[in-house]
């Protein structure tokens, strides 16, 4: 019933579906189609306003600890439940899959409006909710990183939770967190920089340049407003980004450094008031060569995929698209379609740097973590291409059937126990 979920459903589905393709062997399916060890936990938190005691459910999935440990990110969202973080974990695994990193997927969160909380609300909250799934996570278990809602300070405090148990630092027991207790250079930016790395791949195949393209971004977060901050870099037009307030639009481009400002000052999107007003489904709609979705999971759905009118749809969002509009796009349309599990892999990809620094305690240079996510990347996606073109499939299957095929293959290897 908690798993109950239309992302569940159809990230299983998708999954089957694949397998069957492959062919994959039927004990294989059924170990994989359901995650190996799911948390449900209820915590108290004492709230600021009036001292009102408030109880919040979250979650800890693990998906398959076949590859090392897990690795995903904590989400803090009102409609957070076990079936999408369980989907979630389930679409890691086939990232890291793919990515050629060492972990199954994993996939957490809470329950929570984290905006209308204060800081020292949001501080209690993470250091229970840790608590109380401390007994899952480790650098050699489950490493948690940020996701939507949650950030490199939410992670710190989580790090510090666990160090405090374990009576010494653990930096490598989450990723995403600030450089000054572990963290790595790149990772703030990995996504969204990611997400270009791809692009850059993808565009130069089809006749298009950065510099002359014009983008729309929906959902001006971590990964939407690093991708626009690197694309203005690189001399596109990012012509409307949005947030959840609604989006804004200028025809020769935004000032993205400027609305990261606004955004920074606590105002939203729909405040900003030196450009013109879109509604999200409007910024959907838009006439532009690039659209990167970059908030919440199935914002493209049967009824709207119609309106799209970009050249390239790069995903940065987990699971933008439900999969009715998925197969639309993929048969009835000319739109490049650069996966989730692909676009956004910039950020598993750095959290792996950052592990590995951690664990060794000897910290890369910003161009040493950029040079080698862009090497994993771009070899990511030309794997992908060429699986996609010598199989006539779409790029979305390519890149799962390489990332479920590992798993797969890494599955049969260690054999059954005992
Ligand atoms: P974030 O919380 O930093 O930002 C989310 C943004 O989406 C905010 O601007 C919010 O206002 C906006 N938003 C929320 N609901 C919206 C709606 N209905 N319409 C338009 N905008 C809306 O989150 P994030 O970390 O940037 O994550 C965004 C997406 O990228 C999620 O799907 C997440 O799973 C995925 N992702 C994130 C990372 C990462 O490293 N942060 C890595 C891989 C994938």
């Amino acid at each position: 019933m908690e798993k109950a979920s239309a992302l569940y459903e159809a990230t299983v589905a998708q999954f089957h579906e694949m397998a069957e393709e492959m062919e994959l062997d039927a004990g294989v399916v059924a170990r994989l189609g359901a995650p190996q060890r799911s948390l449900i936990v209820t915590f108290p938190v004492r709230m600021g306003d009036d001292g009102s005691v408030r109880t919040f459910y979250g979650y800890r999935v693990q998906h398959t600890l076949t590859m090392g440990p897990t690795k995903g990110g904590i989400r803090y969202h009102p409609e957070v439940t076990l079936g999408e973080v369980s989907a979630l974990a389930m679409m890691m695994t086939w990232k890291c899959g793919l990515l050629g990193l060492p972990y199954g997927g994993a996939k957490g969160g809470v329950r929570c409006d984290p905006r209308s909380m204060d800081r020292a609300e949001l501080q209690a909250l993470t250091r229970r909710y840790t608590n109380e799934i401390l007994h899952m996570i480790s650098p050699e278990r489950d490493i948690p990183a940020p996701d939507m809602g949650t950030d490199p300070q939410v992670m710190a405090w989580m790090m510090d939770t666990y160090s405090m148990q374990k009576g010494f630092a653990v930096p490598g027991v989450v990723t995403g967190k600030p450089r000054i207790v572990g963290g790595t250079e790149g990772r703030f930016e990995a996504t969204g920089r990611g997400v270009v790395f791809v692009l850059e791949e993808a565009v130069a195949r089809e006749g298009l340049t950065l510099p002359a393209s014009t983008v729309a971004i929906q959902g001006f977060g971590n990964v939407g407003s690093i991708a626009g901050v690197e694309l203005a870099h690189r001399g596109a037009r990012v012509v409307a980004v949005s947030d959840s307030s609604g989006a804004v639009y200028k025809r020769d481009g935004l000032p993205i450094s400027e609305l990261i400002n606004h955004r920074a000052s606590g105002r939203r999107l729909a405040e900003y008031s030196e450009a013109d007003h879109l509604t999200n489904e409007e910024l959907l709609a838009l006439e532009v060569d690039i659209l990167i979705p970059a908030a919440l999971q199935h914002q493209i759905t049967e009824d709207n995929v119609h309106n799209l009118r970009c050249r390239v749809l790069a995903e940065g969002a987990n699971a933008p698209c439900t999969s009715a509009a998925a197969d639309i796009l993929e048969g009835e349309s000319d739109i490049l379609i650069l996966p989730d599990v692909l676009a956004n892999g910039g950020g598993v990809t750095v959290s792996y740097f950052e592990w590995v620094q951690d664990l060794q305690s000897y910290f890369w240079t910003e161009e040493e973590v950029n040079r080698r996510l862009k090497e994993i990347l771009t070899s990511a996606f030309r794997r992908v291409r060429e699986t996609a073109s010598r199989r006539k499939i779409p790029n979305r299957r390519a890149a799962l059937m390489l990332g479920i095929e590992r798993v797969a293959q890494a599955k049969l290897a260690r054999g059954l126990f005992p």
